[in-house]
């Protein structure tokens, strides 16, 4: 048996965050992830300038390059405006493996799959024990399956659908595209250039008006190749788009049951407006390590809920 004091199931942006905070308070804890890193992960990795404030990441101290934008182009409804405002796009392969290697913490590959309480505190697959447990692996997080299901139900109509893939493309326009709810997309399309010759682009959209709709995300995906090959940003390029879903930001249960947390996607923490989760599983992680090193209470309230637009606009 493998002892530690806080076991991190997941190894992402909210986990790699939670064991910086620890590691940094000498406090002892391993990262269990199913895949090795770097690992592939579904994103369109634009983040705020406030992830790197978190980190305290200095400048000049992030090892790869990434893209910094000083106006995302919006459509809504066929509508275009370039709204003004700093942004990065980073590329999540490299992103969270440095993240996780910055945190200083030893990651095990290790698929959990069973969760036990014993001895005061938790055993992950008959292998490994820690006294706390952070559950950061994603929307189907086995902690949040474990303890959280019945007391932090998470809402049907906050599920976000998506298709998407990142690929070195030789790009001409290197501005940031977003398009609003056009053909009845609950949700947005995008097309995001990245430092190094790399281009994301997908489609996500609220999966339960979808359905009602009668309508599927494949089928936005399909309209977004045809726009990008109409406007000339993406031409001549056989596609094998991905698919993966997760929530937006919802009204709360708990969080934490007795030493066991939830932080990022495994909460459903995603702003309401862009489905932003980089920086509020970030912060969920920080606030879940401060919570195990000074004993205070675990709470994401505090956690911003919209990324751009006011929050009122979400009668919130
Ligand atoms: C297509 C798409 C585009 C997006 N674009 C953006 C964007 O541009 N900006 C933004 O801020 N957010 C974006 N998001 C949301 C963002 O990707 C997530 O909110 C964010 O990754 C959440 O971080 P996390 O650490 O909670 O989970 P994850 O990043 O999903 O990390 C979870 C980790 O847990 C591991 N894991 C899973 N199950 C197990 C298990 N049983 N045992 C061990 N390990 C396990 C996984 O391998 C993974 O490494 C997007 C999401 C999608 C799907």
């Amino acid at each position: 048996m493998i002892k530690t004091d806080v076991l991190i199931i997941g190894g992402g942006p909210a986990g790699a965050a939670c064991a910086w905070y620890l590691r940094r308070h000498n406090i002892d804890c391993l990262v269990l992830d199913r895949e090795p890193f770097p690992r592939v992960k579904l994103c369109a990795g634009w983040i705020q300038p406030e992830v790197l404030a978190d980190l305290e990441i200095q400048p000049g101290e992030y090892p790869h390059s990434f893209t910094t934008f000083s106006a995302l182009r919006i459509a809504i409804r066929g509508i275009g405006f370039p709204l003004p405002t700093r942004q990065h796009a980073i590329r999540r392969i490299e992103f969270d493996h440095w993240l996780l290697q910055r945190s200083g913490t030893p990651v095990v590959t290790h698929h959990a799959r069973t969760i036990e309480r014993a001895d005061g505190g938790y055993v992950v697959d008959g292998e490994y024990s820690g006294k706390y447990l952070v559950g950061a692996a994603g929307t189907h997080c086995p902690v949040y399956r474990t303890f959280f299901q019945e007391v932090h139900p998470r809402a049907a109509d906050t599920l976000i659908v998506t298709q998407e893939e990142e690929f070195p493309y030789a790009y001409a326009d290197p501005h940031c595209y977003l398009w609003f709810v056009e053909n009845r997309l609950p949700g947005y399309a995008w097309y995001v250039p990245k430092a190094g010759g790399y281009v994301n682009v997908g489609v996500g959209g609220k999966a339960e008006i979808l359905k009602a709709n009668g309508d599927t995300i494949m089928h936005h995906w399909d309209r977004l190749v045809e726009k990008l090959a109409r406007r000339g940003l993406v031409r001549d390029y056989t596609f094998t788009p991905k698919g993966h879903s997760y929530y937006l930001r919802q009204s709360f249960g708990k969080v934490r049951v007795d030493n066991a947390f939830i932080v990022g996607d495994a909460v459903g923490l995603a702003t309401l407006d862009m489905g932003e989760g980089i920086g509020p599983a970030i912060q969920s992680g920080l606030l879940a390590a401060a919570a195990i090193v000074h004993g205070t209470e675990y709470t994401v309230d505090t956690i911003r809920r919209s990324s751009l637009l006011p929050t009122w606009l979400f009668g919130i």
